[in-house]
């Protein structure tokens, strides 16, 4: 059984001051054929799933490139057509093939293409014909078009948000696609479009039980995979939205049944799903009276994990302001800034110009003395089992606050993104993190309580103030009622 596989991921947030470019995909990962790490990435689980396949001589496995970049703004043209082209050139060579297995976010949009995803399956489709198994994995936001569900045999998501699952989904596509090549099954897919958009942490109710109800599903027999498309808000697609993706083995109409019924489970919890958004000063405020630490506030729409640049000041201002004592916050990207800091080296006092560079929605730049407490090249987090990279890094103090600086733009996933800096967070009344949901799994462990702050920003937050050019299909909550079905 010969099997190649292959990651190309990134989310793209057409809305973003930042543009995306092959550095991008080399600064935040890149590996050629095999050179993937033993760990997998968000979207690469399927390389290290196959290699455990392979090890039994249950088949050969034939690497392509695995690379991911994190979210950022609209792919340049010239990078999209290499990576594609790249992996096209890497699967014509390894003909003939059983099956090839796709680690993939679902959210690329590039300069002349709207659907990356859609556009790299179907490619291989035409390389490899009708008989060869095509499996994909994607992140829930995305946006699952026809093209991709016509071209591919097996579709798993992730079905955590935070994305606690990333291994078991890559680990699901893959056993799902050897039993197709084998014979064992023949899966067929329905999806149904919920036509609505929202944000849907699985870290709560409605959403919890939800997913455990997918869980159950699979767990019994009754569908081999069933899993939610969220949607991704920031990114301008005709397929913007969630979705219901069932998978039996060889039966349509159940498979038809079940993601209607499902479908219409979830848009009954339209606008009920959110955690409770407090305003930058109400968080701190709300922080600062916790009779014990560390209380984690997040800067839920300044997420660079969300395609935007992580450099918003708005809520430090706040905290400057209020003159707030024993807060760490977990980063601000500022390459300049780190670069500076480095440069005057640690114990170095300076005034400092930081942040608030990318745009005019996210603050203005914070110009303070700072005490650089710690420089450090090559920094990481960790994200489950994946080793995140936040390039070189400083942490500066100015009164009772520190602030790690970063070059790598990334999320905050995990407090080792502050202890690795030598930050103790034992000792710290707030954190405040860049992340929508993700830093959840990994910072309830340590915060005593978890503040949610919505701060407007470049993020387009609200779809019905988002001026979207390639959606014509009604959706909520741009739209009431999408569903002409369905009765208010
Ligand atoms: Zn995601």
């Amino acid at each position: 059984m010969r099997v190649f596989c292959a990651s190309i991921a990134t989310e793209t947030n057409t809305f973003s001051p930042l543009r995306t470019d092959f550095s991008d995909f080399e600064q935040s990962f890149y590996a050629p054929p095999g050179e993937h790490p033993v760990t997998p990435t968000l979207c690469s689980a399927v390389f290290p799933a196959l290699r455990k396949r392979a090890q039994v001589n249950e088949l050969e496995l034939i690497e392509g490139t695995a690379t991911w970049a994190e979210p950022g703004g609209l792919l340049n043209r010239e990078t999209w057509a290499r990576l594609k082209h790249e992996v096209l050139d890497q699967v014509t060579s390894a003909l003939p093939l059983d099956g090839v297995v796709l680690g993939l976010h679902g959210a690329m949009i590039a300069e002349g293409c709207v659907d990356c995803e859609g556009d790299l399956i179907e490619a291989i489709r035409a390389i490899v014909g009708p008989k060869t198994v095509i499996g994909a994995s994607f992140d829930p936001h995305s946006h699952l078009s026809q093209k991709r569900v016509s071209n591919a045999d097996v579709i798993t998501v992730f079905k955590e948000f935070p994305h606690t699952d990333f291994v078991e989904a890559g680990e699901a596509c893959v056993d799902l696609t050897l039993r197709t090549i084998k014979g064992d099954i023949r899966p067929v897919i329905s999806v149904f479009d919920v036509r609505m958009l929202d944000v849907l942490p699985t870290s709560q109710e409605p959403m919890r039980g939800f997913v455990d109800q997918l869980k159950q599903m699979e767990t019994t027999g009754e569908v081999l995979s069933a899993s939610v498309i969220h949607g991704f808000m920031a990114g301008d697609s005709p397929d913007l939205g969630a979705k219901i993706i069932v998978l039996t083995d060889n039966d349509q109409t159940k498979a038809d049944d079940i993601a209607r019924k499902l479908g219409y489970e979830l848009f009954s919890f339209r606008g009920q799903t959110k955690p409770d958004y407090l305003s930058p000063v109400e968080a701190l405020k709300k922080a600062q009276n916790a009779v014990h630490g560390p209380v984690v506030v997040a800067d839920v729409w300044d997420n660079p994990g969300g395609g935007v640049a992580g450099d918003s000041t708005l809520i430090l201002e706040e905290a400057i302001a209020q003159k707030l004592k024993s807060v760490a916050f977990g980063t601000i990207w500022d390459p300049m800034a780190v670069r500076l800091c480095h440069a005057a080296g640690e114990g170095a006092v300076f005034d400092l110009r930081f942040g608030g560079k990318t745009s005019a929605l996210a603050g203005n730049p914070i110009d303070a003395t700072v005490t650089v407490v710690r420089n450090k090249r090559n920094a990481v987090q960790s994200f489950g089992a994946s080793v995140v990279p936040m390039g070189d890094c400083s942490v500066i103090r100015l009164g009772g606050i520190e602030v790690v600086l970063n070059s790598n733009r990334s999320q905050a996933f995990s407090p080792d993104l502050f202890t690795n800096l030598g930050i103790d967070i034992s000792k710290k009344k707030i954190l405040v993190v860049k992340s929508t949901n993700h830093f959840h799994g990994a910072f309830s462990d340590v915060a005593s309580e978890i503040i949610y702050a919505a701060v407007e920003g470049p993020y387009p937050n609200d779809p019905t103030k988002t001026r979207y050019k390639n959606l014509a299909r009604p959706i909520w909550p741009i739209v009431k009622n999408p569903h002409k079905e369905v009765v208010e």
